[in-house]
């Protein structure tokens, strides 16, 4: 994913401004004292620490590669032994150079019915290390950025095996999201040059888009000392997710992870989902110190397991499951 380009520097600005005010221009909803007032969701932070060590172990998962089909056979298998349903759309898209990647969607579903949410990470990874010093023209691990979403919702999947949600869910772990181009090459970036296994899936979706009332999607999930700041596209698209989100976190005594401050639009797999009208919040690490807004790791080969913080995985986990548990099956 990338900032959105022609307004991050007056967006970045912005947050700094933002920073040294005591009521920005455009305030999100403040977070309310933390008392916890209902259940905690179950989630063990030692197994999705361990989906992500297994991702990482089977190479970069670049489409194409065989690493990236052994990981999409591995994910399916335990989305299947969790899931209602669950399997891999195969599709063909063209990189911003022209190149056809074979893609594969790995979706997987609980319950029946419409009014349905959907749970999305891409699971691919970065083909260069474009922000690093060394090695750039290797691929990355992709610990964080790709796994660790992945690894949330796999374990958000076994404890549903076990207490299934209230309220349908569809997982879409997207492919081809970070395929998007160099640093190094002299092409204008777009945004769709990005999130490649999203756009296939909205033009070919699995059941209706209108069958989905609301997504969150899980993108750099998994670092220590994270900074969820609430990313603008969700807020421009769905803001009253991102409120209850932010605020369920808050009542869990995670707002020092899930930060009360609007962060800057960012390309990835949501908006092209809130394009499509599926109202989609971004969960992602933003952070407005460095020159990308993007943790110091971000496309480097410091995305590797040691980055990765338990800490942080659980608290992600326990507030996506805590608020699913939250909903019930009715028409917002
Ligand atoms: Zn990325």
């Amino acid at each position: 994913m990338l900032l959105q380009q022609l307004i991050i520097t007056t967006i970045v600005v912005s947050i700094f401004i933002a920073c040294g005010k005591k009521k920005p221009s455009s305030p999100p909803a403040q977070a309310p004292a933390s008392s916890k007032t209902f259940k905690e969701f179950e989630f063990s932070e030692d197994s999705a620490y361990q989906y992500i060590v297994k991702q990482v172990l089977f190479g970069p998962r670049v489409p194409g590669t065989d690493g990236h089909s052994q990981c999409a056979n591995w994910i399916l298998y335990k989305l299947s032994q969790w899931a209602d349903t669950a399997f891999i759309q195969e599709g063909e898209v063209t990189r911003f150079d022209g190149k056809k990647l074979p893609i594969k969607n790995i979706i997987a579903s609980f319950g029946d019915g419409s009014n349905r949410w959907l749970l999305v990470a891409h699971w691919d990874t970065r083909p260069w290390a474009d922000q690093d010093t060394i090695r750039v023209d290797q691929p990355i691990a992709g610990a964080d950025d790709g796994a660790s979403g992945v690894a949330v919702i796999l374990e958000l999947a076994r404890q549903w095996s076990k207490n299934p949600p209230p309220v349908p869910v569809d997982i879409l772990l997207v492919d081809a999201e970070d395929q998007g181009p160099p640093v190094w090459e002299q092409v204008e970036s777009k945004p769709e040059h990005w999130a490649l296994g999203t756009q296939y899936w909205v033009k070919n979706p699995h059941r209706p888009l209108k069958s989905f009332q609301g997504g969150i999607l899980l993108d750099m999930v998994g670092a220590q000392n994270p900074s969820f700041l609430m990313e603008g596209i969700s807020l421009q698209y769905a803001r009253h997710i991102v409120r209850d989100v932010w605020h369920t976190a808050s009542q869990l005594g995670y707002s020092h992870l899930f930060i009360f401050l609007e962060g800057p639009p960012v390309t990835d797999d949501h908006y092209f989902l809130n394009i499509a009208g599926i109202p989609t919040i971004d969960i992602i690490n933003l952070n407005p110190s460095t020159p990308h807004g993007f943790a110091p790791h971000w496309h480097t080969h410091r995305d590797s397991i040691p980055i990765i913080s338990r800490y942080t995985l659980k608290a992600v986990g326990i507030t996506v499951g805590t608020w699913f548990n939250q909903l019930s099956n009715v028409t917002p």
